[in-house]
């Protein structure tokens, strides 16, 4: 098989990668990096089968652009087909929002609709005679991996092992060559339970002494995640932004949560803020879940210029804030683009490490579970760290725009 890396070739974010066997050729993932401006991989060639592994942008944002181009059929979950649907529609507005120019308009959203082909996790189907098998992935509700079954290829594009609130662990998958991310290579989460627990307490600390918290979060997955550990608290959760309606998406596909009775509890009793005065509400009591995950736009950035000179408040980062992101400037610098201006934030900020992604130890052991002779890293910005340790098979560390031969 060959392989070219149109994106994700050691970098996190733009996935792309355009395989060619004998018989067929197919796109696994074809997204680009949300940051503003937004990073788009390199043009694909004309393809008529791509695999969406899941919703989240970097790896589904330019399918409508291949779609409308090349009549791609894409393979997904209905659940990944309807959450992206709503984030290729959200990007939209933030390109017209900041006057710039993107690579599709409506008219491609509508175009992709037509040309999603649905199969569900554990699925088994053909494409050109050559079987493919959907395992879950562990990620993101809807989230797959994708096997190849009889060329023993597997795809695992954003991955995570251990079970969490809202999602079960990926089991290993055998296979001959294993595609890999590595968002976290080098670096371990800490004890998933002890973290819940300090965040809780944390948080408790923060309102008991008149402070406001603020939580950015994603709203696929990552919000989902945190309304289901914030609940805990018995406090009142106010939540604004996109992640109301990618809730009510997901309570919708029952077989891809854990806790869908106690999700659908949660939101239904949520404070959800659907005005400007809402937003003052929510200010005033205190607990704000929020958009957008890494402080790209959205209504934290409303929240955090509220707060920002209170000591007594704070800002909780509780994922991964990819280079060049307004979440990574905060955590490194203490600063925020704040409406195209430079500015310091003087309340507490935080992070904990709620990932959806395998950690450094689980990546390792997941890979030794597939016992591959051929393993690519991509998706990663340290691949050495993992490639270090994997002296059972072969490893490639693919650039962008690089070809690879198995
Ligand atoms: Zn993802
Ligand atoms: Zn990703």
């Amino acid at each position: 098989m060959i392989t070219k890396i149109l994106g994700g070739g050691r970098e996190v974010g733009r996935v792309g990668l355009f395989n060619k066997f004998d018989g067929i050729e197919f796109l696994v993932d074809y997204g680009f990096m949300p940051q503003e401006p937004p990073k788009y991989p390199i043009e694909s060639p004309e393809i008529r089968n791509a695999f969406l592994t899941h919703a989240h942008i970097d790896h589904s944002g330019m399918m409508p652009w291949l779609c409308s181009r090349y009549n791609t059929n894409v393979f997904s979950t209905r659940l990944t087909a309807e959450i992206a649907e709503i984030l290729y529609r959200d990007s939209l507005k933030l390109a017209y929002a900041k006057g710039r120019s993107f690579p599709y308009g409506e008219n491609e959203v509508e175009i992709i609709n037509d040309r999603f082909v649905y199969y569900e996790q554990n699925d088994r189907f053909l494409i050109n005679d050559f079987e493919f098998h959907f395992h879950p992935a562990g990620h993101i509700p809807g989230s797959v991996l994708v096997e190849m079954v009889d060329s023993e290829v597997a795809f695992a594009c954003d991955i995570n092992t251990i079970d969490t609130n809202l999602v079960e662990g990926a089991k290993p998958v055998k296979c001959r060559t294993l595609f890999i991310e590595g968002t976290y290579a080098g670096v371990n989460h800490p004890d998933r339970d002890e973290m819940e627990k300090e965040f809780i307490d944390e948080i408790e600390d923060i309102l008991k002494r008149g402070g406001k918290v603020i939580i950015p979060a994603f709203a696929v997955g990552r919000t989902q995640e945190i309304a289901l550990i914030l609940d805990r608290m018995g406090e009142e959760i106010w939540l604004d932004g996109m992640g109301y309606k990618i809730s009510e998406i997901m309570l919708k596909y029952r077989q891809y949560i854990k806790n869908t009775d106690r999700l659908k509890k949660i939101f239904e009793e949520i404070n959800f803020v659907y005005s400007g005065h809402g937003r003052k509400l929510a200010l005033k009591s205190g607990l704000i879940l929020t958009t957008s995950g890494m402080v790209n736009g959205g209504p934290v950035i409303w929240y955090i210029d509220k707060i920002k000179d209170d000591p007594k408040s704070a800002v909780i980062i509780t994922g991964y804030q990819v280079e060049g992101t307004n979440g990574r400037m905060l955590l490194e610098n203490r600063e925020i683009d704040l409406y195209g201006i430079k500015t310091k934030v003087n309340c507490k900020v935080k992070y904990y490490d709620f990932s959806a992604h395998a950690g450094h130890n689980e990546l390792l052991k997941f890979i030794k579970g597939c016992s591959p002779e051929n393993v690519v890293l991509f998706h990663s910005e340290n691949p050495e760290k993992l490639a270090e340790e994997i002296d059972f098979a072969e490893v490639y560390i693919p650039e962008n725009g690089e070809e690879i031969k198995i």
